[in-house]
């Protein structure tokens, strides 16, 4: 339902004229996203099939219309399953699916569905209207998703009695829209009292904060590249929630990592504390908010999803967790499983009525995994959505693009069903042999080669790909039927593994642009590679009232507004400065050593060296951030006389180890040498305040490493605007190089030295993107191979002021 203030005009679907049914529904054994695909495709079919029989039946029918009531007009539209347009009359039909067993499906009475009555008797008053009077007789049919029996059922009409309801409705909605209203004014009123205070005013971040209201008030997005210690949590949050209290709008704060959610609750706790009636739910991933023995969520293996709709509309846990205003997730985990509900369908639940979702990423972005209950509505323009450590969107993005399908995985299928006898085995093995045969003539073009490891380019031929695949959906359709009535359930499903995969790589096959780029992998791998994801991340956030993308860098700021899909009409940029004083660090660029692949390995000796003779100009936690696992580990091994305790970072490393790095370097029993790599957890969204670090070196921008996918990427922009090394390469390594060196200075008294070792960083292609606020004054970055006097002078400096 949308409401346009301005002339009082009301937008809603049939279906949001609905009252809502808790009704007892039998347990359906389905897996709760098949319910809807199964659902669907039996209305098709019986839409199909009637077409085929009846040249007048016209499935799909759209109507709409407008009704005026107490100053408002109403909007209705919908399509109506079927309508039979005969002579004198017209016959309408709803198709509706349930999951009982036969002796229960024929013993239903229709009025076991009121909601259902109500739909075909609101568009029987639509198409009446739409047809000027015309005699109507409207139908329900069930079609029983077991046994595949059909029945109908003529549903009374009576215009006059429908009208009423109708008019019932309107004046239902428009007193909830009265009491918003109330309510809204009630917040402006509430918010006057609540106390928005930041720890520290730093000019900075209110000049940020204006940046924020400026933008949610005129409905624009915006950019902010905001060096760390700004407080750019708190700046982009307070102003946008001022605006949304009292604007009835809500807000969903997006991460990249779960330890950038910490933040927003610390910062969400002071208002929360003295009242600010702002519920806040926390979304946290499926996998650990589960409850059940096992990670299986099907109603015949885990008891918190079986029957969970009416079990949790009948419950009162929505009202007990409304009394909060943080749903922390072990807060709903704790009520949900004590009424044994699922904690993450609960989760899901309690955000639609949230003024502030904080999650994931993919809870926006995922196309296989985002919130439905929200974006399914389509509108979704009353949310403002802030996109914390935005820089990481542009990679999060290509890869919720590029589906892959492995010919191991379809094999092994085929090996499996080959042997059975049964129908339903042999049309899903028909499905695996034609994905099989497509795989098999693929024209392979070229002959690529990357570390080891072969690839070709490939033409799809989306059509076919497309008849492949809905041979092997319906397939799977009549497997999932089946599987139900012998009471068959698998955990870890193969063929339902595969019908997901293959219905994410149709759906991005269907993309014929050049941005996605199809390629096999002699390994056995057929790929699309998404080269530009800002034609998707950029559709997704038009539907939001504001987006505020802010990070420690963004830049260059065209190339994020470009990767990113950011709307220019629509769009602002801030580059704010860094709040701390610039004499409290030295930076020095070391050129002398080349850190090219080819000559690294030459090369760990000297590096080793820098690193060493940084550290003993003065006691104290020093990281050294490199751009890979296997350089970390090469450097260390010359590192052995060093007088220091060593953290090397490994790829198994979990959020619970940092904590662990963090507080050996907070203790401060004797110094340490961190050893990690950039992009990982150590180098961003991370406080190492005082004396947890004394000093950064960066080993090389952070390039990412050269793979076919990289190559693809660099031809697609090199194509598109000449700029393909900078878009695959030197901007995403360099935006890694700057948020590891923002490490190092995080409160006004924080003191250090940053070492960019290579000769990249004195290059102009790298050293015209350092942040402007590294070059106030002349010196502030040093390029020299005497980076020891450099350094020493730097602490007299200090020691001496
Ligand atoms: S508790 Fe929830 S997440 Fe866990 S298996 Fe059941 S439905 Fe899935």
């Amino acid at each position: 339902m949308a409401v346009r203030i301005e002339d009082q005009t009301i937008y809603l679907g049939v279906r949001d004229l609905l009252q809502p049914v808790y009704r007892q529904q039998m347990l359906s054994s389905f897996p709760l996203p098949q319910r809807g695909m199964l659902g669907r495709e039996a209305q098709t079919r019986v839409q199909k099939q009637k077409e085929r029989r009846f040249g007048l039946f016209h499935s799909e029918y759209a109507v709409s219309r407008s009704y005026a009531y107490e100053g408002y007009t109403f909007h209705i539209y919908g399509r109506i399953d079927g309508v039979y347009n005969l002579k004198n009359r017209v016959e309408i039909e709803e198709i509706k699916s349930v999951i009982l067993q036969a002796v229960e499906f024929r013993r239903l009475k229709i009025e076991q569905y009121p909601e259902f009555i109500e739909q075909v008797l609101f568009y029987a008053y639509l198409l009446q209207d739409e047809l000027q009077g015309k005699e109507v007789a409207a139908y329900l049919v069930l079609v029983n998703l077991i046994n595949d029996a059909r029945r109908t059922f003529p549903v009374d009409y009576n215009r006059l009695q429908v009208e009423r309801l109708l008019f019932r409705r309107f004046a239902h909605i428009l007193a909830n829209l009265q009491r918003e209203q109330q309510e809204r004014l009630r917040r402006e009123d509430e918010l006057k009292k609540i106390r928005f205070t930041l720890p520290e005013k730093r000019p900075q971040q209110k000049k940020m904060m204006r940046a924020v209201a400026s933008s949610v008030e005129q409905k624009r997005h915006l950019l902010v590249s905001a060096p760390t210690g700004t407080g750019k949590t708190a700046a982009a949050l307070f102003p946008a929630i001022q605006y949304a209290y009292s604007r009835g709008k809500k807000l969903f704060f997006v991460t990249s990592k779960t330890t950038q959610q910490a933040i927003v609750q610390e910062t969400m706790y002071p208002l929360l504390e003295q009242g600010l009636d702002f519920h806040t739910v926390y979304l946290r991933a499926a996998e650990k908010m589960c409850a059940n023995k096992v990670f299986f969520c099907h109603e015949a293996f885990c008891p918190y999803i079986a029957d969970y709709r009416d079990r949790f509309l009948q419950s009162n846990l929505q009202a007990e967790l409304e009394a909060h205003t943080a749903l922390l997730p072990d807060r709903i985990y704790d009520a949900a499983a004590a009424h044994t509900l699922c904690p993450f369908e609960v989760s899901l639940d309690m955000s639609l009525s949230a003024d502030l979702i904080i999650g994931d990423y993919n809870y926006v972005f995922d196309p296989g995994v985002y919130l439905r209950r929200l974006f399914a509505r389509k509108d979704y323009s009353d949310w403002i959505l802030i996109i914390d450590e935005a820089h990481n969107l542009y990679d999060r993005g290509m890869g919720y693009l590029s589906p892959e399908i492995r010919r191991e995985q379809v094999q092994n299928l085929i090996g499996l069903y080959e042997d059975k006898e049964t129908k339903v085995y042999q049309k899903l093995l028909q499905g695996l042999k034609e994905i099989m045969r497509l795989l098999d003539s693929l024209e392979l073009e070229g002959d690529i080669h990357f570390a080891g490891q072969q690839y070709f380019k490939v033409e799809l031929n989306t059509r076919q790909w497309e008849e492949a695949f809905l041979l092997y959906e319906a397939a799977f359709v009549r497997y999932l039927i089946h599987n139900v009535k012998k009471r068959i359930v698998l955990m870890e499903d193969p063929a339902e593994k595969l019908y997901y995969v293959l219905r994410r790589f149709v759906q991005i096959a269907r993309l014929k642009e050049r941005a996605f780029v199809p390629f096999y992998d002699a390994a056995g791998i057929l790929k699309i590679q998404c080269c530009d994801p800002s034609d998707y991340l950029g559709r997704r956030m038009e539907g939001f009232h504001s987006v505020i993308a802010m990070s420690a860098t963004l830049d260059p700021m065209p190339f994020y507004l470009d990767v990113l899909g950011f709307n220019a009409e629509r769009s602002d940029v801030l580059q704010l400065d860094s709040p701390f004083p610039a004499e409290n660090r030295k930076i020095i660029i070391v050129p002398g050593v080349s850190t090219r692949y080819k000559d690294r390995m030459q090369n760990y000796p000297k590096i080793a060296e820098i690193i060493k003779n940084t550290v003993r100009q003065r006691k104290g936690n020093y990281l050294v951030f490199f751009p890979s696992y296997d350089f970390v580990q090469n450097v260390n091994l010359f590192l052995g006389d060093l007088n220091q305790k060593k953290i090397l970072q490994k790829p198994s490393m979990k959020e619970e180890d940092r904590e662990q790095v963090l507080l050996e370097l907070k203790r401060g029993n004797e110094p340490v040498l961190l050893l990690a790599v950039m992009g990982g957890i150590f180098s961003e969204g991370i406080d190492y305040s005082g004396d947890m670090a004394i000093g950064v070196i960066v080993v090389s921008p952070a390039l990412p490493k050269i793979s076919y996918e990289r190559e693809l990427l660099r031809e697609y922009y090199d194509e598109k605007q000449d700029q393909g090394m900078e878009y695959a390469y030197i901007y995403p390594g360099m935006n890694k190089v700057i948020q590891a060196v923002g490490r190092l200075i995080r409160s006004a008294t924080d003191k250090g030295v940053v070492l960019l070792i290579g000769e990249r960083f004195a290059r102009d292609e790298y050293n015209l993107l350092l942040p402007d606020y590294w070059l106030h004054g002349s010196g502030d970055v040093e390029i020299t191979n005497e980076y020891k006097e450099a350094i020493r002078s730097f602490w007299n400096r200090l020691d001496n002021t």
